[in-house]
């Protein structure tokens, strides 16, 4: 095979990775440990391990480069795995651009997004740890579908509280959940201190992540036989991730390719992480690789927050870490790419941003439409609202290469499909959908409100 008639790379069950890449081996800054909410000091072992199981918090601090993938999960990922790496032809030649464009689709699972590769790990961890139930929030609703489905399979109850506004625009992502046998409860409820504590304060709220997360911790925190379960930013979902990019350069390898520049889009981090780190891996040893997180322009965290301690949540209930963030009380205007809607993000992603290793984009939702419908009509698959951040930044990186008469090697992640938002897509070809950008006001105001810690 070459690259120059390939369309799209397979891998067999075999080449399935068999560690986990883990980042913080190699970093040259490491992030700064989690903050407990209560006392301001950094957070104990102990203290985390009231919502996650043991195995999970020591991966989130462990610095050993290669992780093992256990043999149950590994033979669970054999479902979908490994996914497939295309070239991008129709899109080039749509382009005419001398740029090479390929793509990772992670879309191929029944959940449809990237997700499902960690939430098959974390049940399972919490599975042989005892627990019998996991609690967690969606946005858009993929990490709830993918949990929904990774609980299935290991015989453990499900309860996803769902951000309100996506519950109701996208009930299909709901029916979903439920044929796996999960509870879904639109955030924020009546069920949980924090949500009720919202609800007194804004009866019509349509909820945000942070609300969702701390609804979710709440009841983990309460139930003996319940942990929660995070589907972004946290270290150790960063690093299940990376399977993603691990794969990819394999791929890549069978015919010849090395990326001039690989981009993804970024809400907690995770699938950026999951396709950047095993390339970053290579920039810490003196290889020329870019690496691009493409976010929304209302909810820009890299490009306009700041880099400070804040809370993982709205309730201030979740760990404390140093990331980039808008304030956790921030929440973005209701778009469409709902999984990018957190105020923070993965602290190992941020202290990257923070020492120049990766590089950041911001995207109003019509220019992100209008290359997912590009996309669509050139390579025939409808991509999620969030992956399409991607596609956008690798379509304007393929223009800059066409002018500059350039043949660059791109590599975006096509982190889900989009046939559960095809609301967004109806908003879009009616003329409805509008760019909102975020409040610098409501931003600087929230961001006044960062926690103290003894750092
Ligand atoms: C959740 C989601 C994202 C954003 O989450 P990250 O942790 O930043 O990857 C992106 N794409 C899809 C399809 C998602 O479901």
């Amino acid at each position: 095979m070459s690259k120059n008639n390939v369309t799209k790379v397979l891998l067999n069950d075999c080449d399935i990775p068999r560690q986990w890449y883990n980042i913080l081996a190699d970093m040259p800054n490491k992030p700064a440990p989690y903050y407990s909410p209560r006392t301001g000091k950094i957070a104990t072992p102990d203290e985390l391990s009231a919502i996650f199981p043991m195995e999970l918090i020591m991966q989130e601090v462990s610095t050993e480069r290669w992780v093992d993938i256990p043999g149950e999960v590994r033979e669970m990922y054999a479902q979908w795995r490994p996914s497939p790496l295309y070239r991008a032809k129709g899109l080039e030649k749509k382009l005419d651009t001398p740029a090479r464009i390929y793509y990772k689709y992670e879309g191929v699972n029944s959940t449809g997004s990237h997700k499902l590769n960690t939430a098959v790990p974390q049940a399972y961890y919490n599975k042989v740890s005892g627990i019998k139930r996991l609690s967690t929030e969606t946005g858009a609703g993929q990490w709830g579908s993918a949990l929904s489905l990774a609980c299935n399979y290991f015989g453990m109850e499900c309860t996803v509280y769902m951000v309100k506004v996506s519950y109701h625009q996208k009930p299909y992502r709901r029916s979903l959940m439920q044929t796996f046998g999960a509870e879904v409860i639109p955030s924020p409820s009546n069920l949980t201190n924090s949500g009720r504590a919202i609800l007194a304060k804004d009866p019509d709220s349509t909820g945000s992540l942070g609300i969702a997360i701390s609804e979710a911790v709440e009841d983990a925190a309460t139930h003996d036989d319940t942990n929660y379960s995070l589907g972004s930013v946290l270290n150790h979902v960063c690093m299940h991730q990376t399977i993603i990019g691990l794969e990819a350069k394999k791929q890549l390898e069978v015919i010849d390719e090395y990326p001039d520049v690989v981009i993804a889009c970024c809400g907690g981090g995770s699938n950026f992480a999951g396709l950047a780190f095993p390339f970053l891996a290579d920039k810490f040893n003196g290889k020329n690789v870019r690496a691009i997180a493409v976010e929304p322009a209302a909810c820009p965290t890299f490009t306009k927050g700041v880099f400070a301690f804040d809370y993982g949540d709205t309730a201030q209930m979740a760990p404390i870490a140093r990331m980039y963030t808008l304030g956790h009380d921030f929440i973005p205007e209701g778009i469409h790419a709902g999984g990018l809607r957190y105020h923070g993000a993965s602290p190992i992603v941020s202290q990257l941003y923070h020492d120049g290793f990766i590089e950041a984009l911001a995207y109003g939702q019509k220019a992100v439409f209008e290359a997912a419908v590009m996309f669509a009509r050139t390579e025939g698959i409808v991509p999620a609202p969030e992956s399409s951040h991607a596609i956008r930044a690798a379509i304007d990186e393929a223009l800059k290469a066409k002018e500059a008469g350039e043949e660059k090697v791109i590599l975006f992640n096509l982190s889900g499909h989009g046939y559960f938002d095809m609301t967004a897509y109806d908003y879009y070809f009616s003329g409805k959908m509008e760019d909102v950008d975020y409040s610098e006001e409501k931003a600087k105001e929230c961001i006044t409100k960062l926690p103290k810690v003894d750092a």
